[in-house]
């Protein structure tokens, strides 16, 4: 069974958007994964198909209604359904790599895109979604955000990925970022390539790309380190 992601959401016009393009889009064209779109809007109150309504407690925008969201969901993953139900938001744990490839790993995914202030708080317990952020800035709406996880996840599943082990040494595989990367010409603008790498000496080749590792994410992300144990992890 090939992975399955349902997005609901008020614009499925969105979709598959940029997922319908080079890796992503030849996986979805070969099959190797699938995407539906539920329109949050066909199961909105009434004849208008209203969907949202203003904060209890007062305060300006509109929030998403739960019982309007709880059909969309209920008639999107059924019980029984075994795919986790996320819910986009700023509020969320931050997406990770680690996080990436559990979903990856699994049957797919039910994504909630949320819109104006948010979903009522009451649908998120209820419906058990788990809110996953994608940084700490605010977007209008959940769909780029869903966009984002489905990307990283879809080039993880197997054979979606030209080249299999590109996929191992990449910036947060190991706790790390990665080494800087070179290609033709060998010298451009008066920049050499570093001579190690036109070496054809491997192994001086992965104690330089480790050490051009540490030393990036040592300047630029400390808090990797610590948080992996840092340069101790050896792949
Ligand atoms: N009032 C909310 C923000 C609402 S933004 C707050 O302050 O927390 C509208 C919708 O965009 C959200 O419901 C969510 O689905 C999406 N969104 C915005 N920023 C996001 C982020 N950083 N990560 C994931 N989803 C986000």
């Amino acid at each position: 069974m090939s992975f399955r992601a349902t997005i609901l959401t008020l614009y499925p016009e969105m979709f598959p958007g940029p997922l319908g393009v080079s890796l992503a889009g030849r996986a979805l064209e070969r099959g190797d994964w699938r995407i539906d779109t539920v329109n949050i809007r066909e199961f909105g109150e009434g004849r208008h198909r209203l969907v949202d309504d203003t904060p209890a407690g007062g305060s300006p925008g509109m929030v998403l209604r739960a019982d309007v969201l709880a059909r969309a969901i209920d008639a999107a993953a059924p019980e029984g359904d075994a795919r986790p139900r996320l819910l986009m938001s700023p509020r969320g744990r931050p997406l990770t790599q680690r996080q990436v490839r559990e979903i990856a790993a699994g049957e797919g995914a039910v994504v909630v895109c949320g819109r104006f202030e948010g979903v009522d708080e009451r649908v998120i317990e209820a419906r058990g979604l788990i809110e996953v952020s994608i940084g700490d800035y605010i977007l209008s709406g959940g769909e780029m955000a869903a966009m984002v996880l489905l990307d990283a996840a879809v080039r993880l599943l197997p054979g979606v990925m030209g080249n299999a082990l590109s996929g191992d040494t990449e910036s947060f595989e190991g706790g790390l970022l990665e080494h800087p990367h070179y290609t033709r010409p060998t010298i451009w603008e008066g920049r050499e390539i570093p001579a190690v790498l036109r070496s054809g000496d491997h192994g001086a080749v992965e104690r330089w790309r480790r050490a051009e590792a540490e030393r990036i994410t040592g300047e630029r992300r400390p808090d990797l380190l610590t948080k992996s144990g840092g340069a101790a992890k050896a792949r």
